[in-house]
């Protein structure tokens, strides 16, 4: 009798215990692929044959890598000297589309995230800009800004963030619809817009980087606290772990020939610097300025987010079971440094160089972890960049510096002396907003009063392209780049009259450089794929940014984005 109760109380238990686990695992994980569904089954069919009911196939583990500002011509500027881990590995083992593109401007860091991961332009997911003149409130707003949330993790107002003005859904959302919810999906980067819009609506968490405290922070949009992996990670520390060496050359200066002189005169400079030369003093410039912020401008802001990846890896047990997870990591430093530096700088080599050995670090983790055979990964950028315009005149192409302050006067005085107002309520990312309620209470015609404004900007520079809201909304460019100003406009959202620049027209200081104009120095990205049902190989005919989130639902075998406008690649799924 005794042993008989002891054996039901052992089978009793372990019931509790394999029914206890099955509830656990299933309130996030587990379906599609599970390991009793796994094994080929063969089955009847009705004219006698054997037939083969094979189980869904689908990766464990999705890492799409954002390198911001990373234009297509740096995968081969440095390819010799990168390592054979890193981008190399993914360019040779890989599928490369050479001829990837952005579709629309403003070529800027939230729209580029949003694009990549929603498969379509702002003009449908309503990230229009990273900031911008909210007609309703008639206040500028930043494209994650959430004031209704709390930050977690910090006692700064970093947090307060969320992907709600993003109007559609991401292929990380449709991934959580299709799995019933259980997959994990996880955003990381340095900037929270890199880390929040990629990650979707739906997404378990996305982490970014608060420089006073400076820990990997989030939202209440998310959670109301960290899981104990960002804890441990934060209480590490490795930010001023960082910050407590120079910034020196990977390798001997005068190795690093893809680029101008240490000290050239299109250079910026990091905060209190007075040249913009190598050793870049990192513990005296976090000293002085009394914060951890120039890590960002710098290489090791990439190897912390590798650093943070890597533990999310861990932490969340990304690709540890059969329903697919999703990583979306991005790199911000490369921005940050490009913006200072500029292209041409040793800085901005040096930061590609390392960023490879991070990279490599990265693939060799997710090896380990979960087996590149059973990842997918996709690496892409949020937009390229143009050389700094100082330096193009010097070999005689043309550069140049555009003062906005000074046109947006102009318009202003043109306004007030024509319509006995000076009407214009804000001018940004290249876009006039008039001020509604005084046209309104002029009784001016709106689309008239467009017209003369956008006809007076045209004589301030005849190389300038204007277009009004009328002309956007009413016709349907095919050409470029006026399907590109018309893809990236939103009626709701963008302004009344949008001014397109000729090329290498920046609105900038005279050192450092920017992007957000359609040309090829702004829009052509690298775009490689590599790992699960990959094929090596180079693909030359032309890809939008926007076909990216599509394939990757058509190789996932999940519904596209709700507001997808782009394309499978179709070589990529040949067999
Ligand atoms: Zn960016
Ligand atoms: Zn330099
Ligand atoms: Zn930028």
């Amino acid at each position: 009798m005794k042993t008989f109760l002891n054996k039901a109380l052992v089978l009793t238990c372990a019931w509790l215990l394999f029914a206890g686990h099955q509830g656990v695992a299933q309130q996030k994980k587990k379906a599609n692929g599970d390991s009793d569904h796994k094994k080929e089954t063969t089955v009847k069919s009705n004219d006698g044959k054997d037939t083969k009911d094979k189980s869904l196939q689908r990766p464990k583990l999705v890492v799409g890598i954002v390198v911001d500002q990373m234009r297509y011509d740096f995968l081969y500027r440095y390819f010799d000297k990168y390592g054979d881990g890193g981008f190399k590995r993914l360019m040779n083992d890989g599928y490369s589309c050479e001829q990837t593109y952005y579709n629309y401007i403003p070529t800027y860091t939230g729209p580029g995230h949003t694009s990549i991961y929603t498969g379509t332009t702002p003009a449908i997911h309503g990230i229009i800009a990273n900031n911008w003149y909210d007609k309703k409130s008639g206040k500028l707003v930043y494209c994650t800004q959430d004031d209704s949330m709390k930050t977690i993790g910090s006692a700064s107002a970093a947090g307060r963030m969320s992907p709600n003005r993003m109007t559609v859904t991401t292929i990380t959302d449709q991934l959580q619809l299709a799995t019933n919810g259980r997959s994990k999906v996880i955003g990381v980067a340095l900037k929270d817009r890199g880390a929040i819009l990629p990650a979707g609506h739906s997404a378990d968490a996305a982490y970014w980087l608060d420089d006073s405290s400076p820990n990997w922070i989030t939202s209440s949009y998310y959670m109301n606290d960290e899981p104990q992996w960002v804890k441990d990670f934060n209480a590490q520390n490795k930010v001023n772990d960082y910050l407590s060496r120079p910034w020196e050359t990977l390798y001997p200066l005068a190795s690093y020939t893809e680029s101008l002189g240490d000290n050239n005169s299109y250079e910026g400079m990091l905060p209190g610097e007075t040249t913009p030369t190598f050793p870049h003093d990192l513990p005296t410039i976090s000293k002085n300025t009394n914060s951890t912020a120039v890590i960002r401008t710098t290489p090791f802001g990439n190897s912390l987010t590798t650093d943070f990846a890597l533990a999310a890896l861990d932490g969340e047990q990304l690709g540890a079971d059969s329903v697919t997870d999703f990583l979306c990591a991005s790199y911000s430093s490369t921005d940050y440094v490009g913006h200072t530096f500029g292209p041409n700088s040793i800085e901005t080599e040096d930061t590609y160089l390392r960023l490879d050995k991070d990279l490599k670090r990265l693939l060799d983790g997710l090896d380990q972890k979960v087996g590149l055979n059973n990842v997918l990964i996709f690496l892409t950028a949020d937009h390229g960049v143009s050389e700094v315009p100082a330096y193009l005149q010097s070999l005689k192409i043309p550069g140049t510096i555009v003062n906005e302050k000074d046109m947006l006067g102009q318009v202003k005085s043109y306004c007030a002396s024509t319509f006995g107002d000076s009407l214009v309520a804000s001018f940004i990312n290249q876009q006039f907003f008039l001020n509604e309620s005084t046209v309104a209470k002029l009784k001016l015609n709106r689309v008239d009063v467009d017209e003369k404004v956008a006809a007076f900007v045209r004589t301030l520079n005849d190389s300038y392209q204007v277009f009004t809201a009328n002309d956007l909304t009413r016709y349907e460019y095919s050409h470029l780049p006026a399907r590109n100003v018309q893809l990236g406009y939103d009626p709701q959202r963008s302004g009344d009259v949008v001014v397109n620049y000729p090329p290498h027209y920046l609105e900038f200081g005279s050192k450092g450089t920017t992007h957000g104009s359609p040309y090829n120095y702004d829009s052509h990205v690298p775009l490689l794929w590599f790992g699960w049902h990959v094929k090596d190989g180079k693909y030359y005919e032309r890809v939008n940014i926007t076909d990216a989130a599509v394939t990757v639902a058509a190789m996932l075998h999940i519904l596209e984005p709700s507001g997808a406008t782009g394309s499978v690649i179709l070589p990529l799924l040949k067999k």
